[in-house]
């Protein structure tokens, strides 16, 4: 029998999506691929809020399409604009590194979101415009920390700087409020397996005008991820080598899920769920990696266990006892911190499973908690659901 997993991605695939994906062979040069491939980008480019985004889904996953954001609009040499604060963020700097860019890193703590007002004053004083592009994470899920978008695009038009702005949306898009031209977003970079409920398999950018036109000036190396040859292939409703056709048309199904129950709607359900689990950890007397409540991310929580605890245990007797998934702590949080991945298809009940589970781990090792005092807490979030509607 099969629980539903608590990692914050790959997250659980609904049957119907589960369904859409497994489908027979067609012929990708036909206007059946045509058919499939056209609504899933229209989709994708309502999902992110935009009017106006070139789509373009490549065979891959987030990391790849950091790689294309990347090696696309940027040349060896140029300075990008970032901020460490968890496990993410340090793997697109470190990306960048590997491609020869010039990075100005600021160092934050794992549980801070980006400091936009850092980025403000760096911006400000690069009168020269030396950086190209500010890298920024919206959500970070190793912390389960969301940092303030609308805040880069501001800091970047008091300097009246036209750096690139480049955000990782991999754990936020299709699960909390990603708002690309609003924000001013140049590129927007998910993949399949986290808010659009598929498997793992694609990576998913949105391009902003300026985005695509920096591409015929920017001069690291790209073939496969080459954003001219997939924008021209798919202008025909075609792709430049063999299209995973299933991932596509489950990704036409998802949108379509996703804008049926309504994004807001979708939003306010993630919302209601993190309030839920983050009741719990309270209950628990755990606080959680992030230290500002206005940027708790409402698809991932990492909560921090006792010093002196082993918070791998936990995920651990999960896993082997309970049949069920936890994420571990990543980088400097293993082993104290845990993680609920609380984004993609999740409902009121099925997190109370998660966290009825995760209690009895605790129980059973030792942890001074009791029995039913997070599910309660969560409870009392999930009970209240109309009156938090009618509030709304
Ligand atoms: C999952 C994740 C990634 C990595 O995506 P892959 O699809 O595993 O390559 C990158 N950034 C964030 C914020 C993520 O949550």
């Amino acid at each position: 029998m099969q629980n539903p997993v608590f990692i914050p991605g790959p997250t659980n695939i609904p049957e119907f999506i589960r369904k859409a994906v497994d489908m027979p062979t067609l012929d990708h040069r036909s206007a059946t691929f045509a058919a499939i491939l056209r609504p899933a980008l229209e989709g994708v480019r309502r999902v992110v809020k935009s009017d106006r985004a070139e789509v373009l889904v490549f065979p891959s996953t987030g990391t790849g399409g950091w790689e294309a954001a990347i090696s696309n609009t940027l040349s060896p040499g140029d300075r990008v604009l970032a901020a460490r604060h968890g496990l993410f963020s340090h793997r697109w700097i470190d990306m960048c590194e590997r491609h020869g860019l010039d990075m100005e890193v600021v160092e934050a703590p794992w549980g801070a979101a980006l400091p936009a007002s850092r980025f403000a004053e760096i911006l400000a004083a690069d009168k020269n415009h030396r950086i190209k592009a500010v890298i920024a994470t919206h959500n970070e899920t190793a912390t389960g920390v969301r940092s303030d978008i609308a805040a880069v695009r501001r800091a970047l038009d008091a300097a009246g700087h036209p750096a690139l702005l480049l955000v990782d949306g991999v754990s936020s898009i299709g699960s909390m409020d990603f708002r690309m031209d609003e924000w001013g977003v140049d590129i927007a970079v998910t993949g399949s397996q986290k808010g659009f409920m598929l498997p793992p398999g694609l990576a998913i950018l949105a391009l902003s005008p300026r985005a695509m036109a920096a591409v015929k000036s920017a001069t690291l190396p790209r073939c496969f991820f080459d954003f001219r040859d997939m924008a021209d292939a798919q202008a025909k409703g075609l792709y430049p080598y063999t299209p995973p056709v299933g991932l596509l048309n489950g990704l036409h199904v998802a949108c379509n899920a996703l804008l049926h129950e309504g994004l807001e709607a979708v939003f306010a359900r993630h919302r209601r769920i993190a309030d839920g689990v983050r009741a719990a950890a309270s209950a628990w007397g755990l606080p959680l990696c992030a230290d500002d409540p206005a940027t708790y991310s409402d698809t991932v929580s990492a909560i921090r266990t006792p010093d002196g605890f082993d918070a791998n245990l936990l995920v651990h007797r999960a896993a082997t006892v309970y049949g069920t998934f936890f994420g571990t702590g990543l980088g400097q949080l293993s082993g104290r911190a845990f993680r609920i991945g609380h984004l993609g298809s999740m409902t009121d009940a099925m997190a109370l499973s998660g966290i009825a589970t995760i209690e009895m781990c605790m129980a059973d090792l030792g942890l001074p908690i009791r029995l039913g005092s997070g599910v309660a807490a969560a409870q009392d979030v999930y009970r209240h659901r109309d009156a938090m509607r009618a509030a709304a």
